[in-house]
């Protein structure tokens, strides 16, 4: 069966199946599993009248600025060229622990002024963007408002940056992405951790270890709080099913993004304290 790569696609499928499974490669028809999407084959058999429609009923807009994309260039067909061009990239040098780009006064240290006053409990953390504008934007709709598939231009971020900075990727053993609480997950239906951990585990030939790590506490939106209470917030809300699965390995934590770092530092201490010998995490943004 043909599947085809749009929004408005997404939105028929969107409650029979996690599209984050499907590789959204080209802005053609893309081959999917025709038993879960058995019961949409009319969408396939009706597809160019629905098709027709749908643009005029939901013209494809970018998911950033929200200008029609009909006739311009668009990454993924999601974002216009222009918008994705706003994306702010961090720049090196990097704190060696927070892998924010480190301001000169702090250059001898080789680390932050927020890393020397908290102590984080990964090896090193590092992040293509800077958490801001654009990326902010693009992180809410991919997080907040259902649009898992844009999790494959973002994930492409990640690995470029991966490859630009020459990352030890081939001394990693798994990709462990940062877990949501159960009942977040049925709130919002995927984690954006495992769509970004699944593409860049796939990219380098890794396995994705997901399902070990668990959150079996629910936490209060960081977003809402200071910097320590965060630290509380999150302290004792992860666990490991099988610690066997990470002792002696090295870990690539993978989650969207790192502000205080208290979620990633709180997830790192549990699987070092299991045995991990490295864990470098690895954020879209900062
Ligand atoms: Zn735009
Ligand atoms: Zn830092």
């Amino acid at each position: 069966m043909i599947g085809f790569q749009t929004e408005r696609y997404a939105f028929f499928y969107k409650s029979k199946a996690n599209l984050h499974t499907i590789e959204y490669t080209t802005p053609q028809a893309y081959l999917i599993d025709k038993d879960r999407f058995s019961c949409y084959d009319i969408a396939y058999m009706s597809s160019g009248i629905i098709n027709a429609l749908l643009d005029i009923i939901y013209p494809k807009t970018c998911l950033a600025c929200k200008r029609n994309l009909k006739g311009i260039a668009a990454v993924d067909n999601l974002v216009c060229r222009e918008c994705w061009g706003k994306i702010k990239r961090n720049l090196p040098p990097f704190c060696y622990s927070c892998g924010r780009h480190l301001e000169n006064s702090y250059l001898a240290k080789h680390i932050c002024g927020r890393c020397v006053k908290i102590p984080l409990r990964f090896d090193r953390a590092f992040s293509p963007c800077v958490y801001e504008g654009v990326t902010k934007d693009l992180i809410h709709e991919f997080k907040y408002k259902g649009k898992d598939y844009l999790g494959h231009a973002l994930s492409r971020l990640m690995i470029d940056f991966i490859k630009e900075y020459d990352l030890p990727i081939e001394y990693m053993d798994a990709v462990v992405p940062v877990p949501l609480h159960k009942t977040r997950l049925r709130e919002r239906e995927f984690n954006q951790a495992e769509i970004l951990s699944e593409h860049i585990a796939r990219e380098f030939g890794k396995e994705v270890l997901g399902g070990n790590l668990i959150r079996h506490r629910p936490t209060r939106t960081q977003t809402e709080l200071e910097t320590e209470e965060r630290f509380l917030n999150v302290s004792g809300s992860f666990s490991l099913k099988d610690s066997r699965a990470v002792r002696g390995k090295n870990i690539l934590l993978v989650d969207d993004v790192l502000t205080t770092a208290a979620t990633s530092s709180e997830a790192a201490s549990v699987l070092k304290n299991s045995g991990a010998q490295i864990v470098y995490v690895l954020t879209l943004a900062n």
